[in-house]
């Protein structure tokens, strides 16, 4: 762990962002980003902000124009009707600021039982918002860290983020997330990892080279 990401980080750099505290705001990202990219998704966002004047209108509006504003996220008429159903089950709680003082159990449980919301969707909520110990396993995050010999392959949501959690040393969630996944997006692809020009390789168990 400790080569791994004294490697990454001398590739990738250390991300630095700070908790940016809007847990809403985080949840519905991550529904606007199934199945499209970062840019497709951003935009959705922004035509929500532009349409709506805050969440409870969001909530309160016919599902049309919730589709309408982020149809450029594509599979809006998913997306929108996840997202009202979201909101709908937060009543009138849509601030979620005692996410970040509430026991982590209680806080991942309260989210994972909203519509749609399975737990990479809640590590999302909890680090990015509050820098809450919780590691987001991705597509990307969860075949890296599968072929370094982490993760058992073919292991379900809930079993992946509870070995990420584990395995990653207190304050370094942020990190491991950000660079395995950066990893993943730019050399340890699916189908043709480029494991010669890999940083990586040395030390890696799946490396082909
Ligand atoms: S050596 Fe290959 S399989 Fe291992 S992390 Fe690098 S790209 Fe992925």
């Amino acid at each position: 762990m400790r080569t791994v990401r004294e490697r990454l980080r001398k590739v990738y750099g250390v991300p630095g962002w700070p908790p940016h505290e809007r847990p809403l705001d985080e949840l519905v990202l991550t529904v606007l980003s199934q199945s499209t990219n970062d840019r497709n998704r951003d935009a959705a966002f922004a035509g929500l902000r532009e349409r709506f004047d805050g969440w409870a209108a969001v909530r309160d509006a016919p599902v049309e124009d919730v589709e309408a504003a982020i149809r450029p996220g594509g599979i809006s008429q998913v997306k929108s009707r996840r997202i009202q159903q979201i909101l709908r089950a937060l009543d009138d709680d849509l601030d979620l600021g005692w996410l970040r003082d509430a026991p982590l159990e209680e806080a991942r449980d309260f989210l994972c039982a909203l519509p749609g919301v399975g737990r990479k969707t809640a590590a999302c909520v909890l680090l990015f918002s509050y820098g809450r110990r919780d590691v987001p396993v991705d597509t990307h995050v969860g075949r890296v860290a599968t072929r370094l010999g982490w993760l058992r392959p073919g292991a379900a949501s809930p079993e992946l983020h509870d070995e990420m959690v584990a395995l990653t040393p207190p304050g370094a969630e942020l990190e491991l997330h950000v660079n395995l996944l950066r990893h993943g997006r730019r050399t340890c692809h699916a189908r043709v990892p480029r494991c010669r020009e890999c940083t990586l390789r040395r030390i890696c168990p799946s490396a082909r080279l």
